[in-house]
């Protein structure tokens, strides 16, 4: 039995003892005193009724009633009966007794006496004698039947109520004990503060009287340092904020949830708090720091670039407007600096996207060094990165800063070992003058930024109203190449490419060109890049393809020489994984001859390109198309895939024909193009021939085609086909 059950226990038994005593006393007692008053009445009234009877023989017989001796002694014995025993006595006045019934009276009597009157004087008397032995007797047994029953009452309830109490106990016990090793074991931690209160009553501070292991624990520490201590100094202000003013709350039976930073810690907790009794608090925290950790990573990736940890374009653009909120309000300028970085995509994909990634996270250091820390430098994605400088002071800020970034990237940034030389072009918008808005400074920055890329890179420019009017016919022709297809605007025209020796024509290359419902003839280098970003260039090149295939069929069928027909191909083009089906639908459609059709593709192609895409194009050659590669030398490529892909011709680019006469390095360039190319088995071909001595020089060289407006412009359809016609007759 445990401690606490005992005076329980003892206080049941003697509930029980007085219960049963109360039993065998009481019962007897009260069986006794009621006979016992049952039996006076009864002798009472039988003493009555045989003084009536004495009485009526005295009355008869006056002074002589006592010589009736023999009739008071009937009268006694008839007035006697068996079932009580008593004794019943008449004396006269001198006390002698006169008539007699029963025995002796024994000691142990109840009695009573009555006079006897004659005449209103008292003659003598009347006594009844009854003993008390039969009661006695019987009270006895009753008493004894009691006194058993309550032993037995005793004997039997003295052990229930301790089995009850046994069991009880036992269930507290087990109870108390897994509600202590579940308080010992819980993952949450536990603490109990005992609530003080101030002279006035008003709520003063808390104690930590109890904590459990994993609340210590949380604390660091082995809990007796936190026992005793104030659970203001535990928890911080903010609890002791959060408790004053919701006590009320707790002494009602509510719970209150909250979430808490520990002071000096980077722990958070979930505290629900309540109050088990008056005075008493009770906090069960959930650690919830993981939680709110990935929160957090969450968060921070939802503002942060995950490669480069800079702030990404939403918190660029939360903090853009902030900084124009702050201009505008103290009338103070800012600048916003967006820079790209030069063929960056050279880079990603000749050495791969790791190593881009890799000078990425770099530039971003370099960048992030001429930052004040006032000030947000982000990156939008891809190479783009944009500043935004508040509180300028003079333009000369912005065009230092510009300045800074720009050189800061020109110095050669080593990644695996690799030295990597890039450059970067930097736009720059002034609010309010170029923009109010973070889109208007934004887009006009970019805007400025393109504009120190066409101006030959590596440098910055400011926004100016005119790179406004070109992004702005930049737009207009987006839109009206959207439906030029449609609206028939394109037309092709062919420029004839002369064989070298012979002087005939060899070949011709299509040109597109682009009729302007408003502005007029497009040349192509205005409409190219568009149609490349905007992916116009798909259904187009497919146009230009099946224009040129038509033509060819039909030129072929009127009996013109079947010469070689050039057709442009966009590295967009070849992206596409059905390039190669496109052309087979086109030339089965049309009816044109595969080995009249040459594919021109630049060098950058070849490198950007998924090689089995390459390899597909290359596969075409199986049905007689040829390719050359344009713009020979203007690339950045290696030289390797003139060695492994089976190139049929080289276009020595315009760029090094136009100064051929009395530029020695152009000289030595193309001189070591053809060498190259005739060594490998490939034709050449000279773009950009304008002069004799151009030509004369390249004949020399033992170049084999010529193409350049010495011999011919681009040429309509009709004046090309005067021009086959012609030289039909001629070769006739
Ligand atoms: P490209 O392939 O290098 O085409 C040759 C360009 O040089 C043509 O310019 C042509 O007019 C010009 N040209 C030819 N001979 C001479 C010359 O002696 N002197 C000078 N100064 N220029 C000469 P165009 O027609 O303006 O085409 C420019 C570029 O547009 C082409 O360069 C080609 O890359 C692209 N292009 C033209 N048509 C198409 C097409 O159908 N598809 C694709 N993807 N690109 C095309
Ligand atoms: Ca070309
Ligand atoms: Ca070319």
């Amino acid at each position: 039995m445990t401690k606490s059950s005992r005076p329980i226990h003892q206080l049941t038994l003697f509930l029980v003892l007085g219960v049963s005593v109360l039993i065998a006393v009481l019962i007897p007692s009260a069986f006794f005193l009621m006979s016992y008053q049952g039996m006076q009445s009864s002798l009472k009234s039988e003493t009555e009724l045989t003084a009536n009877s004495v009485n009526s023989i005295v009355h008869s017989n006056q002074k002589t009633w006592r010589f009736e001796e023999l009739r008071l002694s009937e009268l006694l014995e008839r007035a006697s009966h068996d079932k009580v025993p008593q004794t019943v006595l008449i004396r006269d006045s001198e006390n002698e007794i006169v008539a007699k019934s029963g025995a002796i009276p024994p000691s142990l009597t109840i009695s009573n006496v009555l006079n006897i009157y004659d005449a209103g004087t008292i003659v003598g008397k009347i006594e009844v004698y009854r003993s008390l032995l039969p009661l006695l007797k019987s009270t006895t047994m009753v008493a004894f039947g009691s006194i058993s029953f309550g032993a037995i009452l005793f004997f039997f309830f003295r052990e229930l109520p301790l089995r009850t109490i046994k069991k009880a106990f036992q269930t507290i016990a087990e109870s108390e004990k897994k509600y202590h090793s579940l308080y010992e074991t819980m993952r949450e931690g536990m603490a109990l503060h005992r609530v003080n209160y101030g002279e006035n009553g008003e709520f003063s501070s808390l104690t930590v009287i109890d904590i459990n292991p994993s609340c210590a624990a949380m604390f660091a520490s082995n809990g007796q340092q936190i026992v005793g201590g104030s659970s203001f100094l535990l928890f911080g202000d903010v609890f002791k904020e959060f408790l004053s003013e919701r006590l009320m709350i707790l002494e009602r039976g509510e719970t209150l949830l909250f979430d808490l930073q520990l002071p000096g810690t980077d722990s958070f907790f979930n505290i629900q708090v309540f109050s088990p009794a008056k005075g008493l608090v009770a906090t069960l925290l959930e650690d919830i720091t993981e939680s709110r950790k990935s929160e957090q990573q969450i968060q921070k990736m939802a503002y942060f670039d995950t490669l480069t940890d800079l702030p990404n374009r939403a918190l660029f653009y939360d903090r853009i407007n902030q900084a124009i909120a702050n201009a505008s309000r103290d009338n103070s300028s800012l600048a916003v600096l967006f820079l790209d970085l030069d063929h960056f995509k050279n880079i990603n994909d000749t050495l791969g996207h790791s190593i881009g990634d890799e000078l990425l996270v770099e530039v971003a250091q370099r960048l992030n060094k001429h930052i004040r820390t006032s000030d947000t430098l982000a990156r939008l994605g891809g190479d783009e990165f944009v500043v935004v400088i508040t509180r300028l002071g003079e333009q000369l800020n912005a065009t230092s800063v510009a300045q800074k970034l720009v050189d800061s990237i020109q110095r050669p940034f080593t990644i695996k070992e690799n030295e990597l030389h890039i450059t970067a072009s930097v736009g720059i918008s002034l609010f309010p003058n170029d923009g109010t808005d973070a889109e208007t400074l934004i887009r006009h920055a970019d805007m400025a930024m393109y504009s120190s890329k066409e101006s030959g890179r590596n440098a910055f420019n400011f926004f100016s109203p005119i790179m406004n009017q070109k992004a702005i016919t930049r737009m207009e022709n987006e839109l009206g190449l959207h439906y030029a297809l449609e609206r028939e605007e394109f037309f092709l025209e062919y420029q004839p490419i002369i064989c070298a020796s012979t002087g005939t024509i060899a070949a011709a290359e299509a040109l597109v060109r682009w009729n302007h419902p408003t502005r007029g003839r497009i040349p192509p280098i205005d409409f190219i890049t568009l149609a490349e970003e905007t992916g116009m260039i798909l259904p187009l090149g497919e146009w230009v393809l099946r224009s040129v295939c038509r033509t060819m069929k039909l030129w072929n069928d009127a009996g013109l020489p079947r010469i070689r027909y050039c057709v442009n191909v966009s590295s967009r083009q070849i992206e596409q994984q059905n390039f190669p089906e496109t052309v087979r639908a086109v030339l089965q459609e049309t009816g044109a001859n595969a080995s009249q059709l040459e594919i021109e593709l630049t060098e950058s192609c070849l490198v950007s390109n998924i090689e089995k895409n390459i390899l597909d194009v290359f596969g075409m050659r199986k049905w007689g198309i040829t390719i050359a590669i344009d713009d020979f030398g203007t690339g950045y490529s290696s030289l390797s895939y003139i060695k492994t892909l089976p190139i049929d011709h080289i276009k020595i680019d315009r760029a090094f024909v136009t100064d051929i006469c009395t530029n020695v390095q152009d000289q030595a360039i193309v001189e070591a193009i053809i060498t190259m190319s005739q060594k490998l088995g490939i034709n050449n071909i000279a773009e950009g021939v304008e002069t004799r001595e151009q030509l004369e020089f390249l004949q020399a060289q033992g170049c084999s085609e010529i193409q350049g407006y010495y011999y011919h412009r681009p040429l309509s359809v009709e004046e090309f086909e005067k021009l086959l016609r012609i030289e039909t007759t001629r070769l006739d």
